[in-house]
């Protein structure tokens, strides 16, 4: 066994090179969603710069980012006029308090979220992350029935594999047992109802006929439950950290239609999939529908800065107004509604207007559909799909170990591939060009040769 390392042991590589950040970094961050044992043998990429699609590291080898950083990024690192727009906004105003205080970009930013936003969804809160969007809409749904007179609605349902974020609250309506079974005496109780994953289809069922049993089973539990059922929370059209499970828009909208008819509240979290990824602005486009609350992050600053935001309807912010203190929202965290992330989201706001962007990734989903059909043929692929573009698919045969094998093969080629079990998926930034693409669905096919 070895020693576990002690705190900022003097680097021995290099200095300023790979190895000397691999070393400083292992002695003193303890890195995210990470066994940091695992680092003695499979070494971290240091990541110097950034441009378009691709990561750089101290001795210049390029990697393209094909997940996005973990799906955050949008138009690709570095991207011009989002970095202007902090410059210039870090010039005016870098922070100050959205208690008592308001400031141009929160205001600017809740406005054009609201026009843009199915439905009419037009109270914005802020936070900083993703997990912390999923708190505010738990504590928020729960605390709208109760001041309601409804305390006993304070129940949720989730899909099965459903991922809403770490933190307890968050955790609790997560459907992931990697994550959650350690912390399971610490979360409260919740429920997990059967996914519409469309990979069930097959033998004469359709995508819309597993989108409509899941929704029959949905619509029983809540005939249960709807009394103690504060809200319903769903990924819309694809479950990220399931392994892009992907379902018909149809579910979507019988699930809307179910919690109506139940008086349950739908939280439609669009962390990952908001921001153009499935092919619209929002994937509840697609269906027509729109929820009680929207939760936003991740590509909204375009992978600049942290910012989250939750979007209500004035139903839900009626159920607040009140001369007593206690019937407000009392939540915050510090940075609430930040004005340089702000500004950043503004910017990405231009960003799709102005290059229409929507149309544009439409037309690149098109060409990468013909990039990438060697690999989706690839005798070792099975169930390659595709929402926008986002497109997932299993490797047959892998072994147990194929997420971290894969990942370590990809870096040696140059991609950033980050499995999910046996799913690899690619969740690419919108800046990628085809010859990029093509790169990419050629050194994947390695990487499956090689699994
Ligand atoms: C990433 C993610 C979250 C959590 O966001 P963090 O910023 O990582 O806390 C929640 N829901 C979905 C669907 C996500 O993909």
């Amino acid at each position: 066994m070895t020693a576990v390392p002690a705190t900022n042991r003097p680097a021995t590589g290099a200095a300023g090179g790979n190895a000397a950040w691999l070393e400083r970094s292992r002695a003193a961050v303890w890195h995210p969603c990470t066994q940091m044992k695992l680092h003695e043998t499979l070494p971290l990429v240091p990541i110097a710069r950034a441009q378009g699609v691709w990561l750089e590291d101290f001795d210049g080898h390029r990697i393209l980012d094909a997940i996005s950083s973990w799906w955050v990024n949008l138009f690709g690192h570095g991207e011009p006029r989002i970095r202007a727009a902090i410059a210039d906004q870090a010039g005016r105003l870098e922070h100050a308090m959205l208690a008592g205080f308001t400031h141009t970009p929160a205001v600017e930013l809740a406005e054009r979220l609201a026009e843009i936003a199915p439905g009419r969804l037009g109270h914005a809160f802020y936070a900083s992350d993703g997990a912390s969007a999923t708190e505010i809409a738990l504590k928020m749904s729960y605390h709208a029935w109760r001041n309601a007179g409804r305390p006993e609605k304070r129940g949720f349902v989730s899909l099965a594999g459903g991922y809403h974020g770490e933190t307890l609250g968050a955790l609790a309506v997560t459907d992931v047992a990697l994550f959650r079974d350690t912390y399971e005496p610490l979360l409260m109780r919740h429920a997990t109802v059967p996914a519409p994953d469309a990979r069930l289809a097959g033998g004469g069922r359709t995508p819309a006929d597993v989108a409509r049993e899941a929704a029959q089973a949905l619509d029983a539990h809540l005939a249960r439950h709807h009394a103690s059922t504060a809200a319903v929370i769903v990924e819309p059209l694809v479950q990220g950290a399931a392994g892009m499970v992907m379902h018909d828009a149809s579910y979507l909208a019988l699930a809307r239609a179910a919690c109506t008819r139940h008086g349950v509240h739908l939280i439609a979290d669009e962390i990952m999939t908001g921001f153009g990824r499935t092919g619209t602005m929002f994937a509840c486009e697609q269906a027509g529908i729109a929820p009680d609350f929207l939760l936003l992050s991740k590509g909204i600053t375009g992978g600049f800065l942290p910012l989250a935001c939750v979007l209500t309807t004035d139903a839900v912010y009626a159920a607040f107004w009140d001369d007593d203190v206690r019937r407000g929202f009392l939540h915050s965290h510090s940075y609430t509604g930040n004005p340089l992330a702000c500004r950043a989201a503004l910017a990405v706001l231009d960003i799709f207007r102005d290059d229409g962007t929507i149309a544009v990734n439409r037309e690149r989903a098109r060409r990468h559909a013909a990039i990438d059909a060697p690999l989706a043929a690839h005798p070792r692929v099975r169930e390659f799909r595709r929402t926008g573009t986002i497109v997932a698919f299993e490797v047959d045969g892998a072994g147990a170990d194929f997420a971290r094998r894969a990942f370590a093969d990809g870096i040696a080629r140059g991609i950033l591939l980050r499995p999910i079990g046996r799913t690899v998926y690619f969740l690419p930034p919108y800046a990628t060009t085809d010859d990029e693409y093509a790169m990419l669905v050629e050194r994947t096919i390695d990487v499956v040769d090689r699994a």
